[in-house]
């Protein structure tokens, strides 16, 4: 039997017009240059994709602050570009320390396992980042090839302030260094070269401002012998990283590149250069600021500590009586604007990634939380949030809209 078309609904009819505001922690709200290079498709091998090509990685160099050569995209999510760093550097017999300060740090220590790696995890209280001492404790249980963490953990609002100084330590211990930057890249300082990273990765729909489904890793000299010398090939094909240099250092086929979106992601490189990282770390700064001033005038409570607080992902304590699904929903239903649950904690979470670190986004995020904290039957001044928010933004935007 024949399959009939189904009824049809475009997407006109699927999607609300405007779409809602999207203030959770990625994807997030992309430049008019990143959606117009989106919109185009052009040849993966030849001689105008190699020079693209060639171009992201200079601008990915400068994003990541490393001189290595081995800068590559990712078809997929950062999950892809942590799978390609976890397979590629563990096999049988290899052995990692993975800091888990929740759930993503967490998948790291997951892959590692799925390699058949041994993973001793370092686990880290929610909204806290870790502190050194610890790795220092946990490097002299025995030999290790890779200790792995996060910059900033996305489920709970916690930084890992102390990355330089894991990364010191990791060195002196032998193991190789990843970091997973993926909701960190291009928000807060980041040196991979100066702080001895050996992997680093990152993908395009949080800070970058890009779209979901391209990633972004680096291989310092160091990492890449390690893959050279390996028994034997990861069991992932696709993330291969011997392979993946193929496209992305000898321009030959691997598969066939999203060349749309490594387009999006060379505007959105593209424009971080030109704001410049210290303007955009300072634009971060200032909005998640301004942002947080607000929650705290509207009566809430940040959940981690200023000195382990992640600025580009806010967690915030829910007000007594008041479940993150009613709230989220309210502020969909009324006013258009998405933020994000949390995985089991009592909290909910605003981004403050890329385009959503502008005034506008903030100010009407800050209202539209105080109308919504007053309806919903939390005491407080509706307007306090962005009374509060808009003084520490001041009349002033910091950094010029891209474009
Ligand atoms: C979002 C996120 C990931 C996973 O990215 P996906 O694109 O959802 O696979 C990994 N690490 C951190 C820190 C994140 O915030």
């Amino acid at each position: 039997m024949p399959v009939p078309a189904p009824p049809i609904r475009t997407l006109d009819a699927l999607l609300p017009e405007p779409l809602p505001l999207m203030m959770g922690v990625g994807p997030t709200p992309i430049p008019e240059p990143v959606a117009r290079a989106h919109a185009r498709v052009l040849n993966h091998l030849g001689p105008l994709m190699n020079g693209v090509v060639e171009s992201l990685k200079d601008l990915g160099r400068y994003v990541l602050q490393t001189g290595n050569p081995r800068v590559f995209g990712i078809s997929g999510p950062g999950s892809a570009a942590m799978e390609m760093a976890m397979a590629n550097l563990l096999w049988p017999g290899r052995r990692a320390l993975v800091v888990v300060n929740g759930t993503f740090s967490g998948r790291l220590a997951e892959m590692g396992r799925r390699a058949e790696a041994e993973v001793v995890t370092l686990g880290v209280a929610p909204g806290h980042g870790v502190d050194p001492e610890r790795v220092a404790e946990a490097l002299k249980q025995g030999r290790f090839d890779v200790v792995a963490m996060v910059q900033g953990e996305t489920s709970c609002g916690a930084c890992n302030f102390a990355v330089p100084e894991v990364a010191a330590l990791a060195q002196q211990a032998g193991a190789l260094m990843v970091v997973d930057t993926v909701v960190t890249l291009s928000t807060m300082p980041l040196q991979t070269d100066d702080w001895g990273l050996d992997v680093v990765l990152s993908a395009g729909q949080k800070g970058l401002a890009c779209v979901p489904g391209i990633s972004l890793v680096t291989f310092s000299e160091r990492a890449w012998q390690q893959i050279e010398a390996r028994p034997k090939p990861p069991a992932q094909w696709v993330l291969d990283a011997r392979l993946a240099a193929s496209f992305w250092m000898e321009h030959t086929y691997h598969y066939t590149a999203p060349t749309s979106s490594i387009l999006a992601l060379h505007e959105a490189l593209r424009l971080i250069a030109e704001e410049t990282l210290p303007i955009r770390h300072d634009r971060h700064e200032r909005h998640s600021r301004a942002v947080q001033r607000g929650m705290e005038a509207l009566g809430l409570e940040m959940f981690a500590p200023p000195e382990h607080r992640l600025r580009s992902a806010l967690a915030i304590r829910l007000p007594p009586g008041l479940d993150a699904p009613t709230l989220l929903a309210h502020m969909e239903e009324r006013f258009n604007i998405q933020m994000a649950g949390a995985f089991g904690l009592p909290i909910f979470r605003v981004g403050q990634l890329g385009e959503q670190c502008r005034r506008e986004p903030v100010l009407r995020t800050m209202d539209a939380m105080g109308q919504s904290l007053a309806a919903l039957g939390v005491p407080c001044d509706p307007r306090a949030g962005v009374e509060a928010a808009e003084a520490v933004l001041g009349e002033v935007e910091v950094g010029r809209v891209a474009g």
